[in-house]
């Protein structure tokens, strides 16, 4: 069988000769597995490009697109999957974060028919905090949308050419991997490893990151927060008319009576705030809508191990 490994990289110059050691190392041991390595240089700033041309010279299971600045992690994965051409496909960071270790077990379950094996961390070593906001990100998530996610399932995980295929086909501008995957479905299967930290570099996830992060997994994959606005707008309105009923009541029954500053100053204040919030969450719709209707392609290609002779620098 022939087997992909996607490897996005973002200013990993530290790690690649690394990981690409590492996974050589992993697949040794499966001599009837055609290992084609797929690495995707998302703009970075520092020598990945360079090192990644001397992976390719060096090696001839290499291949690596460099996208013509940085388009984010699920742009890069996304030129990764279109060239990787083997009949399962691993994805994995660069940062020896996801322990290539993993890798026979891995094409195992792929032998026995899974089409999805997802590796699975733990939070072992993770900041208090980020854990906290980690599991509660996931139990709103899994009570709010229409597919499963899983605190620790990220995106190292093969894909057989079905599921790969299957991702490929959808063409949304505004891409959640994690939702993705697992709304493809397929036959999938979970293998738990322990967290591994950083081995060089650091992490380009800043707390506002995750936050928005976590907000576009809620956006994206349902219109339910429209129909959570419709619906607190009725609890407002029967609110306000049981209010007002009162009110003319207590006006009939004891004459007209006018005080009240407070209440009209805070019903005024709060469903103002109430009415900007809606219109956020239409107007993040209409902002995705956006994004979709002007058809941009997810990123641009600069260079590959082939266009370099022709048209790279080492042809000027
Ligand atoms: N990455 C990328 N483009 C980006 C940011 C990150 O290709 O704009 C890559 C990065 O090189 C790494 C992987 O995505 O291989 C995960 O990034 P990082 O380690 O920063 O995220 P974390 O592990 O903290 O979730
Ligand atoms: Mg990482």
């Amino acid at each position: 069988m022939r087997l992909s490994v996607v490897v996005p990289c973002f200013n990993e110059e530290a790690s690649v000769e690394r990981l690409h050691s590492a996974v050589i190392e992993a697949l040794a041991d499966l001599p009837d597995v055609d290992v084609e390595l797929v690495y995707v240089d998302d703009g970075s700033e520092d020598g990945t490009l360079d090192a990644l041309r001397r992976l390719a010279t060096r090696d001839p299971s290499v291949r690596y697109t460099a996208l013509s600045r940085n388009f984010g992690k699920e742009a890069a994965m996304l030129a990764g999957l279109k060239r990787a051409t083997g009949d399962a496909v691993v994805i994995m960071d660069a940062d020896l974060q996801h322990p290539p270790r993993l890798l026979p077990e891995m094409v195992t379950l792929y032998r026995q028919g899974f089409d999805q094996v997802i590796a699975r961390r733990d939070r072992h070593g993770d900041r208090f905090l980020r854990t906290l906001a980690s599991r509660s990100f996931y139990r709103i998530v899994n009570w709010w949308i229409d597919v499963r996610l899983q605190d620790g399932a990220g995106d190292f995980r093969l894909l057989s050419r079905v599921a790969v295929d299957a991702v490929l086909a959808m063409p949304e501008y505004n891409r959640f991997s994690k939702g993705l995957f697992s709304w493809i479905g397929f036959r999938t299967v979970v293998v738990a490893h322990r967290n591994e930290t950083r081995q060089a570099g650091r992490s380009r996830w800043s707390f506002g990151k995750l936050f928005n992060y976590a907000f576009d997994g809620l956006l994206s994959f349902n219109n339910r927060p429209l129909r959570l606005a419709i619906y607190g707008g009725l609890f407002l309105t029967l609110i306000a008319v049981g209010y007002m009923a009162w009110v003319v009541a207590d006006a009939v029954e004891k004459g007209i009576d006018v005080p009240g500053y407070t209440t009209i100053i805070v019903s005024v204040i709060g469903l103002g705030g109430i009415q900007m919030m809606i219109l956020g969450v239409i107007g993040e719709y209409i902002g995705r809508i956006y994004y979709e209707t002007k058809r941009r392609p997810h990123y641009l290609v600069q260079e590959t191990e082939h266009l370099v002779t022709e048209t790279g620098p080492a042809s000027r």
